[in-house]
């Protein structure tokens, strides 16, 4: 399709969400898939809520997952002037009206209908007003919706929808002082912004009538909508934070990397076949709003990180030297790269969890782990890293592969008459305090002659207090 213009709306009042990098998600997949344009606009009308530094994560979370938008940001409290010029052109075309019913009525009669179980609705006692206003009222302006007939509009998702004119009354589009109001400003934009596909959640669905509204009294083209429901949790209730519902931002500090989380998002409420992963090339080619499903999808975090483990073992090396200072650990040398990462990778399904892997292989063991020391606490242990330690210290070449380290402790296990593998849990203790990490001739082969001889000196030491004893080696 053609000429496709989305956006993404989000108001700043806190963070972006799972849900919200969702939305814009399928908006920015539809409008590049089709050589569209994706807009970003934020939503900050309602000053006393908004805060800089949520609109400030908004952006930065977009420049983390690497969905670029295009042209300036537009954001809404820059447009005051704007909006109210429409508000003029509506009074003016007859189109929308004062209304200097006061306040105080208003809530009364709310609370009258409300006491009887109905909904108050304007009894638009103004419409046609051309009277002398009431003295001292600052009037708010209404806009004068259709008083029969249907709104009709087809949802992308919901289908067909029908909503009868009685359910809505002349909404107010301009507050009484000159402030517009949410659903003019956002149809106001869109229109402005020529947004012809608006991708949003579906607790939006019942201002879209409303918006229509605006649309047809300015004469604008409705744009195409789709709303997609909820992400719910695995119970099926609101997404909590302890669900997931949290920053964007917060998944990159719990080290989820921006492809398993944009993978994992586009499968909440859409499909094809029955693919899990989704590269970004693949989700350009597949993604089509016409398969969101019109029922709710749940939030699974299993699954995210099932899928962030896949990305993170596809990551390779440069990429990972970028990301891992930001998780607090410098970039090591080329041994432990490129024996190392491989390992690592395999073995974890978060960043987090590679960096911790990592720092307990990079620095020299702090305490060890009773139930292994007691395991591995007696003589012929004791004996193996004495002779092991002279047989490093004889040692004329350095060990660079995993290979050659298997094949010397191999070599030192004949020499000694000792069954190589039974030295494993003993050099897995010296090497790293514990079990678990990463396969121990790999860490030997990264760390190096000197690094390893210092760890089995020091696991020697926490099997006998040799610190009296004379060191011979
Ligand atoms: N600003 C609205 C929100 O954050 C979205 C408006 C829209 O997409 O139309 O929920």
């Amino acid at each position: 399709m053609n000429n496709i213009v989305t956006r993404f709306a989000p108001s700043p009042t806190g963070y972006l969400h799972i849900g919200g990098l969702r939305t814009a998600l399928f908006n920015y997949l539809y409008a590049r898939a089709n050589g569209g344009k994706f807009l970003l606009r934020i939503e900050d009308t309602d000053l006393a809520r908004n805060s800089t530094d949520a609109k400030d994560a908004i952006i930065q979370a977009f420049d983390w997952v690497g969905m670029d938008y295009d042209g300036e940001v537009v954001y809404q409290s820059q447009r005051f002037s704007l909006y109210t010029e429409y508000v003029e052109k509506l009074l003016k075309a007859g189109k929308a009206y004062y209304c200097y019913m006061q306040k105080e009525e208003l809530e009364e009669k709310r609370k009258e209908a409300e006491a009887n179980g109905q909904v108050w609705q304007y009894d638009r006692r103004y419409r046609d007003f051309n009277g002398t206003p009431p003295e001292g009222v600052k009037p708010v302006v209404r806009i004068k919706a259709p008083l029969e007939g249907e709104i009709v509009f087809k949802d992308g998702v919901k289908g067909e929808m029908r909503i009868s004119a009685k359910e809505l009354d002349d909404f107010i589009i301009a507050r009484s002082d000159g402030t517009p109001t949410y659903n003019f400003v956002v149809a106001i934009d869109d229109a402005l912004m020529g947004v012809t596909d608006v991708i949003r959640g579906d607790d939006h669905l019942s201002n879209t009538p409303k918006q229509i509204v605006v649309y047809e009294a300015l004469g604008f083209e409705v744009p195409r909508f789709f709303h997609v429901p909820m992400i719910l949790s695995p119970q099926g209730k609101k997404l909590s934070k302890r669900d997931g519902a949290m920053s964007v931002m917060e998944y990159k500090d719990l080290g989820y990397l921006p492809q398993a989380l944009l993978n994992f998002l586009v499968r909440l409420g859409w499909s094809y076949g029955d693919q899990e992963i989704f590269s970004m090339q693949e989700m350009l080619e597949f993604f089509d709003p016409s398969n969101l499903n019109s029922a709710p999808s749940s939030y699974n975090a299993e699954k995210l990180l099932w899928l962030n483990a896949h990305y993170l073992n596809m990551l390779n090396t440069e990429s990972l030297n970028v990301i891992l200072p930001f998780y607090g650990t410098n970039v090591p040398n080329q041994e432990v790269q490129e024996i190392l990462y491989p390992e690592i990778k395999e073995r974890s399904k978060t960043l987090v969890e590679f960096v911790e892997i990592l720092k307990k292989c990079l620095n020299p063991v702090e305490s060890f782990d009773q139930k292994l020391h007691q395991k591995v606490k007696n003589d012929e242990n004791i004996h193996f890293f004495k002779e092991f330690l002279v047989y490093l210290n004889a040692l004329k070449k350095p060990l660079k592969t995993p290979q050659e380290v298997e094949s010397e402790i191999a070599a030192f296990a004949d020499f000694q008459g000792l069954k190589a593998k039974s030295l494993f849990m003993p050099l897995r203790y010296a090497m790293l305090g514990s079990s678990g990490g990463v396969g121990i001739a790999p860490l030997i082969a990264a760390l190096g002659i000197e690094a390893t001889k210092e760890r089995i000196l020091k696991a020697l030491e926490s099997l006998q207090d040799i610190g009296k004893e004379e060191k011979s080696f």
